[in-house]
């Protein structure tokens, strides 16, 4: 073997789905010392990132930690540690990743119930009424900003169905947390996942959980095992609570830096971040509609922070994507399964989502579609 050669990553501009780009102390909370897992500093550490995730997703829940793993991770935490074989569950589908919980749903040995929704378009709470009459599902599922398609679901409405039918509510918040509202308490969410890499600007390998008061009884009335060892909360929670009993090694250096990343989102402010995206998504959708690109979403529920837009007739996908990123650095994404070679996903997620950045992509695809 030759050896390989050193790291050179190029300096991308992250603007696709995920990641996004870090900011420069992120960057450094990766490079500084490890702690031990159990070292003292380190449970402050990790106490400090309880609290912060906490407060951005507007929760008093005690069970809230990162699991250690992407967003997928946090999916199936909030899926196996809930569903028992057998379960019947609700999963509202409108894209790529709420047909994901029904994989995870179906490897649970559950009864799946699934509410579809065009891609593109939100989960009516019509359907969810319909797909809950003379039923008491385990829980009904749903994405709140589907990445695949550039929908913001709204939530509120269908918690309400969820709850009368004696329901539990679970929220894939992965690409929502941190640039728009998600509020975990207010909206009766009872089991949530998210991920570090999105709008919160970490690098990937953390997925943010939290489960309401109502889940935790749920989880501690079990009748079976966990199907996952490594996701199982009822030991896990054992380590991020006051017993810090070693369940696996924490990834020291991705806790340092979702910490970091914590502090940056507190210290901007929740709404002045939510302001931040919601303006430069204006901008953009500006830039883009007078070059000639239309959205695939209605404006009333279009992500702020995930762009997706039909590719103009005669420009073609993977070339134009392809200059973009080694011309001018700069990285959008590509449409996902119906989409695929029709869509263009532009993101404006966290550290990404900047007034200059708008600027450099608009200029940039100006020259590509010339
Ligand atoms: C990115 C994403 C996921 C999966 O997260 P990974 O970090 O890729 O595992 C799940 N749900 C949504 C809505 C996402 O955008």
């Amino acid at each position: 073997m030759t050896l390989p050669g050193p790291l050179h990553p190029s300096p991308r501009l992250l603007l696709g789905p995920g990641p996004s780009n870090v900011h420069p102390r992120v960057l450094q909370a990766l490079s500084l010392p490890l702690l031990g897992h159990l070292d003292p500093e380190f449970l402050v550490i990790m106490d400090g990132v309880r609290s912060m995730l906490q407060e951005v997703l507007q929760t008093k829940n005690e069970l809230t930690f990162p699991i250690s793993g992407t967003g997928s991770a946090g999916m199936e935490t909030c899926l196996v540690n809930l569903i028992e074989p057998g379960d019947e569950v609700v999963v509202c589908v409108a894209g790529v990743f709420g047909v994901r919980m029904c994989d995870i749903v179906e490897r649970c040995g559950a009864h799946l119930i699934r509410v579809d929704a065009e891609w593109g378009h939100p989960i009516q709470p019509g359907q969810v009424r319909e797909a809950l009459k003379g039923r008491t599902p385990k829980l009904v599922a749903i994405v709140h900003a589907e990445t695949s398609t550039g929908v913001l679901q709204p939530l509120e409405e269908i918690s309400q169905l969820v709850h009368e039918a004696g329901s539990l509510f679970l929220v894939d918040a992965v690409t929502s947390l941190g640039g728009v509202e998600v509020r975990v308490d207010e909206w009766g969410i009872d089991a949530l996942y998210s991920g570090t890499q999105k709008c919160l600007s970490a690098p990937p390998g953390l997925a943010p959980v939290t489960f309401s008061p109502r889940a935790v009884e749920i989880i501690g009335g079990r009748k079976s095992k966990v199907q996952s060892w490594y996701l199982d909360m009822t030991m896990v929670r054992k380590y991020w609570g006051a017993e810090r009993f070693y369940h696996h090694t924490a990834p020291i250096s991705m806790i340092y830096a979702l910490y970091e990343a914590l502090r940056l989102v507190l210290e901007e402010g929740l709404q002045n971040r939510f302001q931040r995206h919601r303006e430069n998504h204006e901008l953009l959708r500006e830039g883009l509609s007078s070059l000639g690109f239309k959205f695939v979403v209605e404006p009333q529920y279009r992500l702020p922070e995930l762009n997706a837009v039909c590719i103009p007739e005669g420009i073609e996908d993977l070339p134009s994507r392809r200059r973009l990123l080694n011309e001018f650095n700069i990285e959008i994404g590509g449409g996902l399964g119906a989409f695929a070679g029709k869509v263009w996903r532009i993101g404006l997620m966290g550290e990404s989502c900047r007034k200059e950045n708008v600027e450099a992509l608009l200029s940039a695809l100006k020259k590509v579609m010339g």
